[in-house]
């Protein structure tokens, strides 16, 4: 077992089972084996890749969304230009390289990293040298003023609880021991408010996901968004009211035994996208539809772009440009099961490249 799998082991013979999420927290966050703690986990010698680690363009389309926020809410002249879960600090880099091209919008902002992990804040301070750059625990630490700004793969990295549907009720899994090691077990079934509304659409035997701090999380971005404006854009791999178990571990680009060596593997579950949606209008902003990725970044121009792109280079660094571009948008790689979702004010335009949700037309679920 690991370091961390023997302090989990200890604290469930004591203190009896815990949560998928308590674990995941641990797994995750532990001060001192964390997964994210001591590491930088991307690239080729880490346990994954992501969007922004893939090409320059996937930032360049992101920053044109907000750019395009930005002037269609009058260009306001400061500011909060954010980042939640900005990993290597890459994504951002590019972003305030192409904003460069927007008369006034850098000038305007100044630029906010909610990032846990103290070795990736270290990352994201080389990547960003030469900015002034301020960094936050949590989203509700950032200052006031309109709030652009920007999640990728950071919210299917929030814990998660997993429940299994019986015939009114929900059993939850949870980590327990069994033979000396972790194993999956499962509490007696009973009520559980917050799934309430997903006995509609279930069966008994389903298993259903729900993320504890997503709502929070959320709600703060579109309580910000609809009292100082601004806009968010929400990329990541899930779907609308997921069904099933998503949990997954990733180590060396593998997929492994989430429960094998906690803390060295990174974990990840789908996001749903309709809580998203639910907490951003419950704030009093308006949501986008949920929009593929791929189709997302077409219309944004990524093709135009890749092509503009192709021309300077020849050989394998052709051959690698033309495959990151198939990679980001096509429906059998990333296209398809990355969605982006976008937060706005009421009444203001949608960031461009997103599908518009029809609930934000009819207001009568707003308060
Ligand atoms: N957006 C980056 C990184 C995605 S990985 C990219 O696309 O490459 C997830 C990121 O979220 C990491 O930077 C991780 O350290 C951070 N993170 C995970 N849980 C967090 C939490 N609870 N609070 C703040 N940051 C968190």
């Amino acid at each position: 077992m690991t370091p961390l799998g023997r302090i989990l082991a200890a604290r469930i013979a004591a203190e009896g089972p815990i949560t998928l999420a308590d674990y995941m927290a641990a797994c995750l966050l532990h001060p001192r084996h964390g997964y994210y703690r001591g590491r930088d986990p991307f690239g080729a010698s880490g346990d994954f890749t992501t969007a922004p680690e893939i090409s320059q363009m996937f930032g360049e389309m992101l920053a044109l969304c907000l750019a395009q926020s930005w002037l269609d809410q009058g260009a306001p002249g400061r500011i909060v230009l954010a980042e939640i879960g900005p990993g290597r600090g890459t994504l951002m880099a590019d972003v305030l390289r192409t904003l460069k091209s927007v008369p006034g919008m850098t000038a305007a902002a100044s630029v906010h990293l909610i990032e846990a992990s103290p070795a990736l804040r270290a990352r994201q301070r080389e990547a960003l040298e030469g900015r002034p750059v301020h960094w936050h625990d949590q989203p509700s630490d950032l200052p006031d003023g309109p709030l652009f700004v920007l999640a990728n793969e950071f919210f299917d990295a929030l814990p998660i609880r997993q429940f299994l549907r019986h015939e009114k009720g929900w059993a939850e899994r949870q980590v327990s021991i069994r033979d000396g090691k972790l194993a999956l077990g499962l509490a007696p079934a009973g009520p559980f408010g917050a799934l309430a509304h997903r006995l509609d659409g279930t069966r008994p035997g389903d298993i259903v996901e729900h993320c504890p701090a997503l709502p929070a999380i959320a709600g703060e971005i579109g309580t910000r968004i609809a009292t100082d404006g601004g806009a968010a854009l929400i990329v990541d791999y899930g779907g609308w009211r997921g069904l099933g178990d998503t949990f997954q571990a990733l180590k060396a680009h593998r997929p492994v035994d989430p429960l094998a060596e906690p803390g060295l593997a990174d974990l990840t579950a789908h996001v749903d996208f309709a809580a998203l949606a639910a907490a951003f209008r419950a704030s009093g902003a308006a949501a986008t539809a949920m929009t593929p990725q791929g189709v997302f970044l077409e219309r944004l121009g990524i093709t135009a772009r890749a092509n503009a792109l192709a021309e300077q280079l020849r050989g394998t660094a052709l051959d690698s440009h033309v495959a990151a571009h198939r990679r980001l948008t096509h429906p059998e790689e990333m296209g398809k099961l990355f969605k982006v979702i976008a937060c706005h004010p009421f009444g203001a335009t949608p960031p461009p490249g997103l599908d518009i949700s029809n609930k934000d037309d009819a207001r009568d679920y707003h308060p």
